[in-house]
């Protein structure tokens, strides 16, 4: 199965947002006195070219976020801790057609969690099924929303999403699992934690599977040492989600995706599992 990722510009944070600094409110108070800042790490949407349709996993950030005023002046933490570049170019719905993906391929759009960095891109498909977790749409919505960080204003008017319940059917260590496809080779499983209803994609695919895991982790490292992040909802679910992606790669070779991973790119052309050290070239 063909697999695209698409970056939509890139998303400097500081570091102990990247990887949490204590606990509690101190955890996300030292995102915001932090000095030290990440390289521009990519924001990656995905492209599954499903013989189904096309799914499209989280649409990236919008070339909007360069208006002044685009983010509101209120919220410390996109005055502080972000900084986003995005070229028009860059926005999902140019770099589509570029591989020749119209708007009518696209049978769904997957939104693993509703943040601006995955949101910002959603005004390209005002014709298709978008899917989100319930539990993801109440926490994101109205004021409550905006001042949990999710800025709203990147959601079009006319966005009405088809909310989604997991049921409890066990897919390995994960509690709840939805096939989305047909083939049952597409299957939405629960990664709480930097959301509460945020949606990780496997999709399993010749004898292993690619976990398209939204912002579980910032990169695979974080993941296997359980670090959770330093702005998520939940640390311990953060950090719970990270066990049972580690579980489920111990019984099934997979390709973890995270959407601002810099090795993201290479490890999903390479379809190199958790765990495998990439080949280095003799010197
Ligand atoms: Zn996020």
């Amino acid at each position: 199965m063909k697999i695209h990722a698409i970056q939509t510009g890139t998303v400097a944070l500081t570091t102990s947002w990247r990887e949490g600094v204590g606990h509690g409110r101190r955890r996300l108070l030292n995102t915001l006195v932090d000095r030290e800042w990440t390289e521009p790490l990519p924001i990656y949407a995905f492209a599954i070219e499903h013989p189904e349709g096309v799914i499209v996993v989280d649409t990236g950030e919008t070339a909007r976020v360069a208006e002044p005023g685009y983010f509101p002046r209120w919220s410390p933490f996109f005055r502080f801790a972000v900084r986003e570049r995005v070229e028009r170019e860059q926005e999902i719905g140019p770099q589509l057609e570029r591989l020749g993906i119209g708007p009518s391929d696209v049978r769904w759009v997957v939104m693993t969690h509703l943040h601006t960095d995955h949101a910002g891109g959603l005004r390209h498909f005002p014709n298709n099924e978008i899917l989100v977790s319930r539990t993801e749409m109440d926490y994101a919505a109205g004021l409550r929303g905006r001042l949990r960080g999710y800025v709203n204003r990147p959601w079009p008017e006319w966005f009405d999403p088809t909310l989604l319940e997991l049921p409890p059917v066990e897919l390995g260590p994960f509690p709840a699992s939805l096939p989305l496809t047909q083939a049952g080779d597409v299957t939405l499983v629960p990664v709480p934690g930097h959301t509460p209803g945020q949606l990780g994609v496997i999709v399993e695919d010749g004898g292993h599977s690619i976990l398209l895991a939204g912002d579980s982790s910032y990169t695979e490292d974080a993941m296997l040492r359980g670090a959770a992040d330093g702005v998520g909802a939940d640390e311990d679910a953060e950090r719970l989600t990270h066990e049972r992606i580690r579980a489920y790669a111990a019984a099934t070779p997979t390709v973890y995706l995270p959407s601002h991973d810099p090795e993201t790119a290479v490890r999903l052309a390479e379809r190199r599992p958790i765990g495998t050290v990439r080949e280095r070239a003799a010197a």
